[in-house]
């Protein structure tokens, strides 16, 4: 029987695991490197070892009512996209109250993860940790892998011939705090993701010229969608689902193409992706298309070749007297702790996870790994549900785990094979939600309730639909979901 529950780390999945633990009455104990909660949000001037490290302008792409824990909403008064060091306040105050604090280890480094000899009985772990120096090690029934994926730099250097004799600087964006000393110098960024247009957009306020070089484009949404309203409010909604979900797919995918072009047509900005139909997560970044089009940043393709003070790219142009080069080229899924780590499978960014939580093939299903899949969604309800899920699992509930290498049973094929982490945000969150008896039954809402049915239905996929009805409501979930766009105006 699970009791003990060891959580690795305490950025906003761990801090889930910790709370799902105690409300299904197991004993987590959360080890977290650092010295403080938050992870990720947590901002600091130098990157440490082993977390993940932000620059100091990041804020949220996700606003503030998709965002939160379902059952803990934002205060009315914040803005609906946040500074880092906002969110980083509301993961505080959520670990406050619900007294989450006294289960977290600071200054507790997971060093080692591994199977306990009778593992096939048993399901238990042996997890060592080292804090100042000493060495412990504790028996688990179950680990719940919370140690986030935005850590490990990938810097693919050999894919760019003669960037040894390049004289200027060169780093990854992990690396990238704040703009100012690239003042007057002319700056490469490579990467059209998140990260690579927020840097290139800051730099072009004081760079002399920013280029963003990218070899397959992206969809570039905005923060500010119809009528100025939150884009996730009025895309992440059960009835577009629904529908993108029966229409023809050519039906589907032009509407698709058409929406991402409604504000700017991708192509005459050389944004264009490649897979033009792929549902891979777009870009968010409100000043990307002005910044381009007044020239400050100049769009390019691929690069072809480094020499000392130039830049050769594939359609043939150079760039001359290029200062610094931005690797914002994402990171790779590493789990250093795990003594097997083919338990996780890590090779070229692949992972095979049952429903996108659980190692496939252990004999007992006692590890979950949260918060690693990606979708147009919100992480922190996402990762409130899979440990919900994955805590049911433990206790021998929420479904039996079938011992196939399975990402995602409900895995749309429009995301093609590269992508094998994204997933339909509704569709998944549904697919955890039905398991454990807690996804929202709209027919019973259309009898009993039908205000808040419509909203369940029309309106924003808010966390606070997963928290309406089943085990582990939330008697405020009705209020909340129709009191969120009183809040999104406020
Ligand atoms: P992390 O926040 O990375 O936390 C992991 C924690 O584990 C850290 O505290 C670390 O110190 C600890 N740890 C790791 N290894 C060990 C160990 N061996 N022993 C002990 N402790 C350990 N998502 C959204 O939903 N909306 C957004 O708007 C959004 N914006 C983003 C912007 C940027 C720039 C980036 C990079 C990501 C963004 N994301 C966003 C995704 C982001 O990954 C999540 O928001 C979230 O922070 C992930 O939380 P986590 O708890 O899984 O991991």
């Amino acid at each position: 029987m699970v009791r003990r529950v060891a959580v690795v780390g305490a950025g906003v999945s761990g801090l889930a695991a910790t709370k799902c633990c105690l409300e299904e009455g197991l004993e987590p104990t959360c080890f977290e490197q650092s010295e403080d909660v938050g992870g990720l949000w947590r901002y600091t001037d130098q990157a440490e070892e082993g977390r993940a490290s932000i620059y100091r302008t990041v804020f949220t792409n996700s606003c503030k009512e998709m965002m939160c824990y379902p059952d803990f909403p934002f205060p009315d008064d914040h803005p609906n996209y946040m500074h880092n060091a906002r969110l980083q306040h509301y993961i505080c105050k959520y670990a406050e109250h619900f007294d989450l604090l006294r289960h977290v280890r600071f200054k507790t480094l997971v060093t080692k993860v591994k199977k306990r000899p009778d593992f096939s009985v048993t399901g238990q772990w042996e997890v060592v940790t080292q804090r100042d120096g000493k060495e412990e090690t504790a028996v688990f029934d179950a680990v719940m892998v919370c140690s986030g994926h935005h850590v490990y730099p990938n810097l693919p250097l050999a894919d760019f011939p003669g960037i040894q004799k390049f004289k200027g600087c060169y780093f990854h964006s992990r690396e990238y705090k704040e703009p100012e000393k690239f003042r007057g110098k002319k700056v490469l960024v490579i990467g059209l993701g998140n990260s690579g247009c927020d840097i290139a957009v800051e730099l072009s306020a004081v760079a002399s010229q920013v280029y963003l070089s990218s070899r397959s484009g992206s969809w570039v949404m905005s923060r500010v969608w119809d009528n100025g309203y939150p884009w996730d409010m009025l895309v992440i909604t059960r009835f577009r689902t629904w529908l993108g979900n029966t229409l023809p797919r050519a039906l589907s995918d032009w509407l698709y193409v058409r929406g991402m072009n409604r504000s700017f047509k991708h192509e005459n900005f050389g944004l264009m992706p490649l897979n033009r139909t792929s549902r891979k997560e777009p870009v968010f970044n409100d000043d990307l298309p002005s910044r381009i089009a007044c020239g400050v940043v100049v769009m390019k393709p691929n690069v072809k070749e480094f020499r000392e003070t130039s830049v050769l790219f594939q359609d043939g142009t150079v760039q001359d007297d290029v200062d610094a080069v931005v690797f914002a080229t994402g990171y790779s899924y590493t789990y250093p702790f795990m003594e097997d780590d083919s338990i996780i499978k890590s090779r070229d960014n692949q992972v095979t996870l049952y429903k996108g939580i659980l190692p496939p093939q252990l004999e007992k299903p006692t590890m979950a790994v949260i918060g690693l899949v990606q979708s147009l969604g919100p992480i922190i309800p996402t990762a409130d549900l899979q440990c919900r899920w994955a805590v049911k699992v433990f206790q021998g509930r929420g479904g039996k785990p079938k011992a196939v290498p399975l990402f995602l049973s409900s895995l749309p094929r429009r995301y093609g094979n590269s992508t094998t982490l994204q997933t339909d945000y509704i569709t998944y969150m549904d697919e955890l939600a039905s398991a454990i008896g807690v996804k929202p039954s709209v027919l019973k809402l259309l009898l009993t309730d039908p205000r808040l049915a419509l909203e369940v239905i029309f309106g924003p996929c808010s966390p606070y639909q997963f928290r309406l009805m089943g085990p582990g409501k939330w008697s405020g979930a009705r209020k909340a979901i129709l009191t969120q766009w009183d809040r999104t105006l406020q």
